[in-house]
């Protein structure tokens, strides 16, 4: 199905964006390679599309081919490693959670409430409370319009990275499905303090669906509640530094927080912007950083992309002048 001129305000959840050109639904091989066609007949780019979650579009039309991903079914596989779990792209994310949990399947619990779908779940490799989407990935499969062709990736090809693939480095094929290797038997990763805090208080997180359960109150005080408010989550990602540069900001903050990874130090910035910044609550016009956790950002009804643009410059030099830091937004443009 093609439609014309539909404002992306109505297909993202921070309820932004201008009229595209152009949006087909992409249910099938065949409905994905009719998109691009079009696109190559009206010289315009394809840009994929879930459930616009993790998307700022911008205020202007924007001249592209959506092509919103709507394929959804489920299947389980009995592996000798595990049970191999594939999912079409248009499937919900959170509806692929809580079908696992009902089999009894351990591996992405801690993953639960993440809105949008499979299909854009790799693309930044997904991940809340200890847990990423590189862990349980088996493989996936994707339409390569340089190739025509349906290829299939492993993880070595799917360059997983903290919030980062081969999808975000090198943007073009569409993520048809996805599968994953879950287990059958499994232990609760309680290490995130939200989690460990439940369990203090007595909670049994002793299965997948009742850490899921849990992992969806906690998020649901986190996070604004959609229904009300227009926003893609964390604007930004956690900045990695190098150890030299964390021994020197502690000097100044020595209560910074900072966590060894491969790469150096990453550093949670919403404990900058609350406890250096005090940008709780810090409100441009119609936007703001949402008060129970400032590394999200929340837009009024009526506010703007250029609005969402302004605030988060002014909060990323903030940073900046504050620490030296450059921060990296994770929400991806369309315009
Ligand atoms: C309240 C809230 C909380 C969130 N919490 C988290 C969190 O805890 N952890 C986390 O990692 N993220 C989180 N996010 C971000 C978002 O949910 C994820 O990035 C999600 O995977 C986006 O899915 P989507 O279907 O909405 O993708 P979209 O927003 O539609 O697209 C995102 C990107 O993926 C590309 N894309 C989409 N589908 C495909 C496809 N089939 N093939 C190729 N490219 C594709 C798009 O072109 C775009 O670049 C949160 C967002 C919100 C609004």
């Amino acid at each position: 199905m093609m439609r014309e001129n539909v404002p992306l305000a109505s297909l993202t959840t921070f309820r932004i964006g201008g009229p595209a050109r152009y949006v087909h639904t992409g249910d099938s091989i065949a409905s994905v390679k009719t998109a691009f066609a079009h696109s190559r007949e009206c010289g315009l780019p394809v840009y994929p599309m879930g459930q616009g979650s993790n998307i700022l579009a911008a205020d202007h039309s924007i001249a592209a081919v959506v092509l919103k991903m709507e394929n959804d079914s489920i299947s389980f596989t009995e592996t000798t490693s595990g049970v191999e779990v594939c999912a079409e792209a248009g499937t919900s994310w959170d509806t692929l959670v809580r079908a696992c949990a009902a089999e009894g399947l351990w591996g992405i619990e801690n993953l639960a409430g993440i809105p949008g779908t499979v299909g854009a779940a790799p693309v930044q490799n997904i991940g809340a409370y200890g847990t990423e989407l590189a862990d349980t990935f088996s493989w996936l499969e994707c339409y390569d319009p340089e190739t025509d062709s349906v290829l299939r990736l492993t993880k070595d090809g799917c360059m997983f990275g903290y919030r980062d693939s081969v999808f975000k480095q090198k943007p073009g094929p569409v993520i048809m499905r996805v599968a994953l290797l879950l287990q059958r038997e499994g232990t609760a990763n309680t290490n995130y303090t939200d989690l460990s805090r439940l369990i203090e208080a007595g909670e049994a997180l002793s299965t997948p669906h009742t850490i899921g359960e849990a992992v969806r109150r906690v998020r649901s005080v986190k996070f604004p509640d959609l229904a009300k408010y227009g926003t893609a989550g964390s604007f930004f990602k956690n900045p990695t530094i190098s150890s030299d540069a964390y021994t020197a900001l502690k000097l100044q903050y020595s209560e910074l927080p900072g966590f060894v990874v491969e790469e150096g130090i990453k550093i949670p910035l919403a404990w900058i912007l609350d406890h250096v910044l005090d940008l709780r609550g810090f409100r441009m016009g119609r936007v703001h950083l949402f008060e129970n956790q400032p590394l999200v950002l929340v837009a009024d009804a009526d506010a703007t992309a250029d609005e969402v643009n302004a605030l988060a410059t002014a909060v990323a030099e903030k940073v900046c002048a504050a620490t030296g830091i450059r921060i990296e937004r994770e929400v991806r443009s369309f315009s």
